[in-house]
């Protein structure tokens, strides 16, 4: 029972939406043209709601738009009538209810968070024990068709005022080598290189790459092999070529545990979108402290509502040092109001709002003509 005695969820909107993308986003799993997204609602009998964000990945946590938006409404089932504020009880019935699923259980925690920060009037970052602090996140620049169009876009992002560049490689060894010696050499002898191969390598062919590129000082090597990989991705770590940082790899605390025992890499990328939340990512990143291993946060294809709880989570959690929180710029639309907010010339700074809750909001106009559902 909370100590109003009296908040409990009244019901629940599911939202599906689609945000076309500026260009097609290639990685070595495949190209995106446009996010395809569900907002959660949950309504409350006081006069709080609170707003939460699933981003469908079919390659990465295996859901679609439909299958996020049907175990939305079982979700919703379970916890409609219930104490909001009890977010720790609410996700144990929401992980008994649906097995992997994690993105829609995502949005479902961080609309619970909302409420418990609009409930209190506190912002999310406060209310997760932390303090603003300097957040920069990185820019995603997706596999171009060239080395040509590839040192452009890197220029482009330099010249925007971004300090770290996240690239994705894994197609095509010969330019992934030649693109980061072009870079080093001719473009930035100090901008941080971070890249992401999306499972693309087994361990021969990262040994090969990894070994080229080590004069040229990358941050480090995100999920050079397959997710299941773990004992190659030890062995690739041990050689110390380049830091190795989990992905795909790690979903949860329990995934966590088992890289961080076996030493199969340097640090873990944590999305909300992979962790079903807050509430998982948080144990992700204790278990991540406890061993002297450092975090990252990563993004989907989430609009800036979805990134906005993520930056207080990352605000308020100093042991997340790398920051990719850049997938809203990359959208044709922006239906949010409030939330987060880029300043780009100033190495990619992330600002985040003060108003209780996560601080964003979705348009009125933009919900309007969605396909809906109430529960
Ligand atoms: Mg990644």
């Amino acid at each position: 029972m909370n100590p109003n005695n009296s908040l409990k969820i009244t019901s629940v909107d599911i939202f599906k939406f689609n945000i076309p993308m500026k260009f097609p986003f290639k990685i070595s799993l495949g190209t995106s043209y446009e996010v395809n997204n569900l907002l959660v609602r949950i309504n409350t009998n006081k006069d709080i709601y609170g707003l939460g964000e699933a981003c469908s990945s079919l390659r990465i946590t295996g859901d679609t738009q439909n299958t996020a938006y049907e175990a939305g409404i079982l979700i919703a089932k379970v916890i409609k009538g219930k104490d909001p504020l009890a977010i720790g009880t609410r996700m144990k019935e929401i992980n008994q209810t649906v097995v992997k699923q994690t993105q829609i259980k995502s949005a479902f925690n961080i609309a619970l968070y909302d409420i418990l920060g609009k409930a209190t009037g506190v912002p999310l970052y406060i209310l997760l024990g932390g303090e603003k602090r300097d957040i920069f996140t990185d820019y995603t620049i997706g596999i171009q068709e060239n080395l040509e169009t590839a040192i452009n876009e890197v220029k482009n992002i330099i010249d925007m005022g971004f300090s770290a560049i996240k690239l994705k490689v894994g197609l095509n060894k010969r330019m992934d080598i030649e693109l980061i010696k072009k870079i080093r050499e001719e473009v930035s002898k100090d901008i941080s290189i971070r890249i992401d191969t999306n499972q693309g390598w087994d361990l021969t062919t990262a040994i090969e790459v990894l070994k080229a590129m080590k004069p040229y000082n990358l941050e480090y090597a995100e999920q050079p092999l397959a997710y299941w990989d773990y004992e190659n991705m030890r062995r690739l770590r041990e050689m110390e070529i380049a830091p190795i940082c989990a992905d795909e790899s790690v979903f949860d605390h329990h995934d966590a545990f088992k890289l961080a025992s076996m030493g199969a890499c340097d640090y873990l990328n944590i999305k909300l979108g992979k962790s079903g939340g807050i509430h998982t990512a948080l144990k992700i990143n204790t278990i991540a402290e406890s061993c002297g291993m450092k975090c990252m946060i990563g993004c989907f294809g989430e609009s800036r509502l979805g990134l906005t709880a993520a930056a207080h989570f990352v605000s308020a959690n100093p042991n997340v040092i790398f920051v990719d929180l850049d997938s809203a710029l990359m959208h044709k639309e922006d239906p949010v109001i409030g939330g987060i907010e880029y300043n780009e010339k100033d190495n990619g700074r992330i600002i985040i709002p003060d108003s209780p809750g996560h601080g964003a909001d979705i348009k009125e106009e933009f919900l309007k003509n969605l396909e809906k559902t109430t529960i």
